[in-house]
């Protein structure tokens, strides 16, 4: 059976992954989102084992030392990380996998899985990015804050990427994704 391909997914807190995850896999079932660990609370709405792990900082320090992350980061203040297990099984049974990391995970796996598709999503503007983090309503103030400056970071780091996609109007942001992952002539 063909090995099934790695995909990352990374942009700034708010540009909208989240949103064109869920759309994406709703028209196709067949992708698998890679779920990851997290020290960070959950948000209202988030379901343990669907939205994220939800561990502690021992934990997690745990599952770093016993190596069963794939990739780990600290992003604004908390540890994410992606397991392993899951992402090697699916890939090995043929499916494609798509793991939404940020951009030090996203560099990890460049050097783990130089194949892995790598994929940025640009807000329109950063006034934009910047209205639609506050319009998600979901993290403080001082979240909000960590999340802009390390937008400013990554956001100079797209270039990096194989792929560059602007989530300006989402129907024509998934569109677009769809044309990428699926019509690359494979
Ligand atoms: P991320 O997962 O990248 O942090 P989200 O998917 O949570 O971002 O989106 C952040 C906010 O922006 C949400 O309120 C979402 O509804 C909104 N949003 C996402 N895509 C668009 C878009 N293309 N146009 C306008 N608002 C959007
Ligand atoms: P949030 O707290 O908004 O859910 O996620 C914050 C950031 O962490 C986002 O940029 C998201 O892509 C990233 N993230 C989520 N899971 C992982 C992971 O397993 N590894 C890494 N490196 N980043 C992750």
């Amino acid at each position: 059976m063909q090995s099934g391909k790695l995909i990352v997914l990374t942009g700034p807190s708010g540009v909208g992954k989240g949103t064109l995850l869920s759309s994406l896999l709703q028209r196709h079932p067949e992708l698998v989102l890679s779920v990851s660990a997290t020290t960070r609370s959950p948000r209202s709405g988030e379901v343990e084992g669907k939205s994220y792990f939800f561990v502690d900082r021992d934990k997690f320090q745990q599952m770093i030392e016993s190596e069963e992350l794939l990739e780990w980061a600290e992003y604004a203040g908390n540890f994410y990380g992606t397991p392993s297990i899951p992402v090697m099984e699916n890939i090995q049974q043929g499916k494609s996998v798509i793991l939404e990391i940020e951009l030090e995970g996203a560099r990890q796996i460049q050097k783990s899985f130089p194949d892995a598709l790598r994929i940025f999503i640009l807000p329109p503007s950063t006034a934009e990015l910047e209205k639609r983090l506050r319009g998600r309503g979901q993290d403080s103030e001082e979240a909000i804050a960590k999340r802009l400056q390390r937008a400013t970071e990554e956001l100079e780091a797209a270039t990096e990427f194989d792929i560059q996609l602007v989530n300006d109007n989402l129907d024509d942001a998934l569109q677009n994704l769809e044309t990428i992952l699926f019509d690359s002539g494979e």
